[in-house]
């Protein structure tokens, strides 16, 4: 089952970021947090925004947290707290808790006590932010394992108004066009005859290995 009701805990910078995108996106967010003032300007843009101190198991009680599908855990620089408000989400029964780590030990400490996932948005951003600036064209990617990924190139010009026929690029580097994007339309298994246009988004899949080359080559 899809998570519809989250609770977020600790409204700094990520945690009022990702309440913001879950309400955008037509979720109900209870944000909690011990800072009055975060806690005030959160007021009239999340479902319920409540100033509560997450360790308080008396108080995480009444507000009916259990009752949510998904629990984020957005206290990063106070290990102990982070920690202890994990313990006390999955000791109230939320079925998903996700928590944000600061330290590979803090990350494990997380894991240990049976937090379903871990993120580390610095270290994370820092990766993604590294492969961006290295390939120009390329806007995001997925890691399928060590050896796959799937990633979003935007067309560059000399690709502009060829045939994946053209571009080849499944005979010369191994990878395939999974979906092409433009404007909004998006051609999805595109077939030989589909053409690119410049500043169309390319969804490819292949090997690390054949994208790379596929990237340094022809992008
Ligand atoms: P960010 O890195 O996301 O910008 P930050 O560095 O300002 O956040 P953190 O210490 O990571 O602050 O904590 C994030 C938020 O969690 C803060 O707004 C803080 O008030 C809140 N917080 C910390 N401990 C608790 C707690 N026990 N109960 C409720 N809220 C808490
Ligand atoms: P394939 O078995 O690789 O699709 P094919 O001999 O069936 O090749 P076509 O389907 O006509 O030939 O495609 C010709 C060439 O166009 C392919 O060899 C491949 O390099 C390229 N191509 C076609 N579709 C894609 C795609 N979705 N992604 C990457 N390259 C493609
Ligand atoms: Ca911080």
């Amino acid at each position: 089952m899809k998570a519809q009701q989250f609770v977020i805990i600790g409204l700094g910078r990520f945690g009022a970021s990702l309440a913001l995108e879950l309400m955008a996106m037509g979720y109900e967010v209870l944000g909690i947090d011990h800072n009055e003032e975060r806690v005030e300007e959160m007021t009239d843009k999340l479902t319920h925004a409540v100033m509560a101190d997450a360790t308080d198991e008396g108080v995480m009680r009444s507000l009916g947290v259990r009752n949510l599908d998904c629990g984020i855990v957005a206290i990063g620089d106070n290990m102990e707290r982070s920690i202890l408000t994990a313990i006390l989400l999955k000791e109230l029964g939320v079925k998903m808790v996700v928590a944000k780590a600061i330290s590979i030990l803090h990350g494990r400490a997380l894991e240990k006590l049976g937090v379903d996932r871990v993120i580390f948005p610095e270290r994370d951003m820092g990766v993604r932010v590294a492969h961006q600036l290295v390939t120009p064209h390329l806007l995001d990617y997925i890691e399928l394992s060590k050896e796959y990924k799937i990633v979003e190139l935007t067309v560059p010009s000399c690709m502009d108004g060829k045939s994946l026929a053209e571009i080849n690029t499944r005979a010369k580097y191994g990878c395939s066009i999974i979906a092409l994007n433009r404007g909004g339309g998006v051609i999805v298994a595109p077939t030989s005859h589909d053409h690119v246009n410049e500043g169309d988004i390319m969804v490819v899949i292949g090997s690390n290995e054949s994208i790379d080359q596929f990237e340094e080559e022809a992008v």
